[in-house]
């Protein structure tokens, strides 16, 4: 089983069989952004596709949704990231690297994970045995200094009333706040979950790794609210719920592992987290995180209560946010508008929350390292993506074995029928090895092809991508086929 060993082989794969681009690269690209293109962007939006169903489409204890990228500028107050959003960095002496403190290892080789910024700050009061991941000197650093993440942007024509808004570095806090909303616009009762995909930004400090960190990417995040006392039970639940959903995507298990959280790594509220974790065999060979599990508690729901509390105050202040404390928490919190009454048990609580949150970029790029082979047919190397059919970006291509015989005619009303359903692709140049080759190379599970068979008994040859078997299948049963082989 050949892999791709280099980051930069997955790189020019990813370009040249057009995955992904560097974004602006007839300008000499932008740094840490990327674009989508033609596979690409249908590869991604299986992976979407593939996400809703399974925590949306599938449940009947999740709804969805879908809120602005911009939001009031005091959710990121109550939310604790317009305080404390920020990495610590240092500077190497000797090369000018600019790197995370908790991104230091004290060997070059050492995977350093992330870490909240208060235990970077306990590291950072000795960087001396630390090592500069792109030169190697040891204990060269500058004082460590804070790096806002978040990026800012004005809202409004006149300057005079014109506000400071922040670019979402996380979709969750959307969800917090139509928490009330979705309460009293459906039916659902604790436990339920909200469900939302969407773009987030982040100033990050260091993204040398592709797609894997930029500093525009989705999240598909997931808020399950349940009641305190069963949140033990939910964490694990969705912890084995999450595996599974990457395992039946096509990820080998070898690749993949969930890691606890030790208790230093663990934000203040959180009483659990794990990562999942996938291994993508360049650059140091390591586990990093796909995702990350948390059990919440009922931290977010009632900063947001003590947030709304706050909004006198920050009227008062011009609407400055560094102006402004965040208000202290109600007594009475729990009759709060985030809190929810139980009908049944005659009890009133603020719901402990369970947040599976994935990067759908960083998934896209692991399912496609993970789907990547090369083998041998006939002697010839052949490069194959063997993308399961759910996420592949083209799911069958319609072949005449010669460009004449009355083949293209049925080949084209085969793929007209088809492409109804489903992204398929229509190919009558050059030779059917070619073809197949190509196909291959997109990562395309099943080709039909129509040869002079066809016109005698109604009948087409499928090829499958990964055992390369043949087989005949008449023509009215193709669509079906594919529905059965694509679960639809
Ligand atoms: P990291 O430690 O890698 O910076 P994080 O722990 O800060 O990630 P979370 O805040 O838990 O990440 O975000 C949830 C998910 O969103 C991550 O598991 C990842 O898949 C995705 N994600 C976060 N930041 C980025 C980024 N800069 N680029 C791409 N995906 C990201």
């Amino acid at each position: 089983m050949a892999i791709l060993t280099r980051l930069d082989e997955v790189v020019s794969l990813c370009k040249r069989r057009g995955f992904i681009y560097q974004s602006s690269e007839i300008y000499g690209g932008l740094a840490s952004c990327y674009d989508y293109g033609p596979l690409g962007v249908e590869l991604k939006r299986n992976v979407r596709a593939a996400w809703w169903k399974s925590m949306v489409q599938m449940r009947d204890d999740v709804v969805g949704l879908d809120c602005s990228i911009l939001m009031h500028p005091l959710v990121w107050k109550a939310s604790g990231h317009a305080d404390k959003f920020a990495d610590l960095v240092t500077v190497c002496r000797k090369c000018n690297t600019r790197s995370r403190v908790d991104h230091l290892a004290s060997h070059a080789d050492e995977h350093a994970a992330h870490v909240p910024v208060e235990t970077a700050m306990k590291d950072a009061k000795d960087l001396t045995k630390k090592v500069c991941p792109s030169c190697g000197a040891v204990g060269q650093f500058t004082e460590p200094m804070a790096f806002k993440l978040m990026f800012e942007t004005q809202m409004g024509a006149n300057v005079d009333d014109s506000m400071t808004l922040f670019l979402r570095p996380e979709t969750a806090q959307g969800i917090f706040a139509n928490f009330r909303n979705v309460m009293d616009s459906t039916r659902v009762k604790v436990p339920f979950g909200i469900a939302q995909i969407g773009k987030s930004f982040r100033n990050e400090v260091t993204t040398k790794a592709f797609i894997f960190r930029t500093r525009e990417f989705e999240q598909a995040e997931l808020e399950f609210f349940c009641e305190p006392g069963t949140d033990d039970k939910w964490y694990e639940y969705w912890k084995d719920y999450r595996y599974k959903w990457y395992t039946d995507l096509g990820l080998k298990k070898e690749n993949l592992r969930l890691r606890e959280h030790d208790k230093d790594e663990l934000a203040h509220y959180a009483k659990g987290c794990v990562d999942v974790e996938y291994r993508f065999p360049f650059g140091q060979g390591d586990w990093q995180e796909l995702e990350g599990i948390a059990n919440r508690t009922d931290f977010d729901l009632r900063q947001h209560q003590r947030g709304i509390r706050t909004l006198n105050a920050w009227h008062e202040n011009g609407r400055d946010l560094s102006k402004v404390k965040l208000a202290d928490e109600d007594p009475e919190y729990l009759k709060g508008p985030l809190s929810f009454f139980d009908e049944e048990k005659k009890a009133r609580y603020v719901p402990y929350v369970i947040e599976p949150s994935a990067g759908i970029d960083r998934s896209s790029l692991a399912f496609l390292v993970d789907a990547y082979d090369e083998d041998e047919i006939n002697g010839e190397k052949r490069n194959v993506l063997r993308f399961s059919p759910a996420l592949a970006p083209i799911k069958c291509a319609v072949l005449p074995l010669v460009k004449k015989d009355g083949m293209p005619e049925i080949a084209t009303k085969l793929y007209d029928q088809l492409k109804r359903k489903f992204n398929c692709f229509y190919d009558e140049k050059s030779a059917i090895g070619r073809r197949y080759r190509r196909q291959d190379e997109a990562g395309t599970p099943y080709c039909f092809t129509i040869d002079g068979q066809t016109k005698e008994d109604q009948t087409v040859t499928v090829r499958e991508r990964d055992s390369l078997k043949q087989e005949r299948l008449h023509l009215d049963s193709v669509l079906q086929f594919m529905r059965d082989k694509l679960d639809m």
